[in-house]
């Protein structure tokens, strides 16, 4: 079986690589992927995926399938191919959705030996707005079995966790007066947001060492002989499970109350972001991706990277079972988020990892649908893991 994976993937590498490059060259930023989405959507097309474009009314979106017309399970593979302002694809997205896409398409080659059918979805924005949020919340993974998305890094790390997160906005409305001539008469929104900032500080000291509150003021007034009538200041609240962070918020609200009884200002809570859940890897699915990256040829699979950032990976782990692991592209030590990693995902050692890394979603699938108990077991983790 491997050698027949390893065929494919040898006839579709060239495609792949084409496709790699040009949304390379043209990089497009989070809901304005419409070149990156139409080259993937072309190509899946190309190779016989019934592809549904402008998936869920979101316009750089699709969902492509191919369907094996014998009853199995629903593999995903989940593309991103947002880049970032000033560096391109600074994060390798470009390369991801490759992977991703290139995985779909060898699997169709072969899945219907075995069964099921496998999805490939266009996942916008993961870097800014998280359309996996919304496919979520719209129902896309009800009836997907497992999801896979691999990202790419200096080194190969197994699947982790990242932390949950929201984004609150606390706009607080006083009212303005002469600060000088007549201070009494003005309800100072400012002062709201410096002790909200104040309490949270305070309250850092007592929450659990891995959760992070961090913020910025967007509008503290106009000028300084005015009471400033409107203070505006977001947060990121971070912990590692869903359960946490709701409590972490509230206590965060509670912070922001206080200070805006305390100044007399009318207080409003909005979230400027969507909300991300943290990633819960599936244990059992990821020793079986480790595995056969092994068999792939990758010699050095390292643990989890700590990571304390959030990504909408995180929500699509909450639904099905997920896996999120990274792969290398280069054998130096490149660092995502600049133009040095852009440029490593068009090496050949990049090229040479992207094959090896489809190989391994691809065999991964296969277990999966030939397996019946191994499916079994990873949903029953997937049932009863905390979250
Ligand atoms: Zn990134
Ligand atoms: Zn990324």
């Amino acid at each position: 079986m491997i050698d027949n994976v390893r065929k494919i993937i040898e006839q579709t590498k060239d495609e792949l690589i084409q496709l790699n490059e040009f949304i390379f060259s043209n990089p497009e930023l989070g809901y304005e992927e419409y070149k990156a989405c139409k080259a993937h959507v072309d190509l899946l097309k190309k190779h016989g995926f019934e592809v549904e474009e402008e998936y869920m009314d979101i316009k750089t979106a699709f969902k492509a399938e191919f369907d094996s017309g014998k009853e199995g399970p629903v593999i995903a593979y989940l593309a991103e191919y947002d880049a970032l302002p000033g560096i391109g694809h600074g994060c390798g997205h470009n390369i991801l959705g490759v992977v991703s896409t290139g995985a779909g398409i060898v699997l169709s080659k072969i899945i219907g030996e075995y069964g099921g059918k496998v999805i490939v979805f266009g996942t916008p924005a993961e870097e800014t707005g998280g359309a996996k949020v919304d496919m979520v919340e719209g129902g896309s993974f009800n009836d997907v079995d497992i999801a896979m998305i691999v990202h790419p890094s200096d080194k190969y790390y197994k699947s982790g966790k990242t932390l949950a997160m929201e984004a609150i906005q606390f706009t607080f409305k006083g009212k303005s007066a002469h600060a000088a001539a007549e201070p009494e008469k003005g309800i100072n929104a400012l002062d709201a947001a410096i002790n909200t900032f104040n309490n949270i500080n305070a309250l850092r000291e007592h929450i659990k060492p891995d959760s992070r509150v961090h913020g910025i003021i967007v509008e503290g007034g106009k000028a300084a002989n005015i009471v400033p009538d409107l203070a505006i200041a977001q947060f990121y609240v971070r912990a590692s499970t869903k359960t946490y962070l709701n409590e972490l918020v509230e206590m965060v609200k509670n912070c922001a109350r206080g200070a805006s009884l305390a100044a007399g200002t009318e207080l409003e809570i909005t979230n400027y972001e969507a909300s991300y859940d943290n990633l819960v890897t599936n244990q059992t699915l990821s020793e079986v991706f480790t595995r056969r990256l092994y068999d792939m040829g990758v010699e050095n699979i390292y643990e989890p990277k700590e990571s304390f950032g959030s990504s909408d990976a995180g929500n699509v782990s909450h639904v099905c079972p997920t896996i999120h692991p990274y792969f290398s592209i280069s054998n130096e030590n490149v660092t995502g988020h600049t133009k040095e990693f852009a440029e490593a995902t068009t090496k050949p050692s990049a090229y040479d990892n992207m094959c090896k890394t489809m190989g391994a979603l691809v065999l991964t699938s296969i277990d999966i649908i030939e397996d019946k108990t191994l499916l079994k077991k990873i949903k029953k983790e997937f049932e009863t893991v905390k979250k």
